[in-house]
């Protein structure tokens, strides 16, 4: 049973039926409604079926607008993945050609682990793929903030940028010249140190 606490004129009809006690009145086209057509559902307001049936609709076009979006995202990510996969391929493939001395550095052993290399790409391939998702939900989280936030925070960071750019910039030639003058200093203590051995008679 609807509840409708509105004033409704006495000779009021149930705009469908044209006749019958009224019971409600649409919430979005205002039309008089009989016990059979005031709707509800859910937490929306009391509607007439035809308000009703455009609500659905609105629904069903709003889902299949952001399941687009979704197969659109998740395409800008799985392209990005092909694409660097087909590099990655490429770089491999040309690897001798591109880079003259072979790698020798034992921290990049792990990369000829293929279960670590396996891992990775797994890693790789899902936060690639969820990228363009997590950006669109940082603009989103910008877009709600107050504008004045978003403002202030940029200048901000450009005042702390130019602050601190401000400040390298004034003790700058302090620094230069302390490290010139540690540079000076370690060479005296070098030769002091030489001096030592020789006396003790070591030649380095
Ligand atoms: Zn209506
Ligand atoms: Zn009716």
């Amino acid at each position: 049973m609807v509840d409708y606490n509105g004033s409704i004129p006495l000779n009021a009809v149930c705009r469908f039926h044209r006749s019958g006690s009224i019971v409600g009145v649409c919430t979005d086209c205002g039309a008089y409604l009989c016990p059979q057509c005031a709707l509800q559902y859910g937490d929306m307001g009391v509607k007439c079926p035809d308000c009703m049936a455009k609500a659905y609709k609105a629904q069903i076009s709003e889902h299949e607008k952001h399941k687009r979006t979704n197969w659109i995202l998740l395409a800008i990510g799985s392209f990005y993945i092909v694409l660097t996969v087909i590099l990655g391929i490429y770089l491999a493939l040309n690897a001798d050609r591109l880079y003259s001395t072979p790698t020798q550095n034992p921290d990049m052993e792990m990369w000829g682990n293929p279960v670590i290399l396996g891992l990775m790409a797994v890693v790789y391939i899902l936060l690639s793929l969820g990228f363009p998702f997590g950006i669109r939900q940082v603009i989103r989280t910008v877009r709600a903030m107050p504008t004045i936030v978003v403002v202030f925070s940029v200048l901000f960071f450009a005042v702390t940028i130019g602050l601190l750019v401000s400040v390298a910039t004034i003790i700058g030639w302090v620094c230069m010249l302390s490290s010139f003058a540690a540079t000076a200093k370690e060479k005296k203590q070098a030769a002091a140190l030489k001096g030592f051995l020789s006396a003790q008679g070591y030649q380095v």
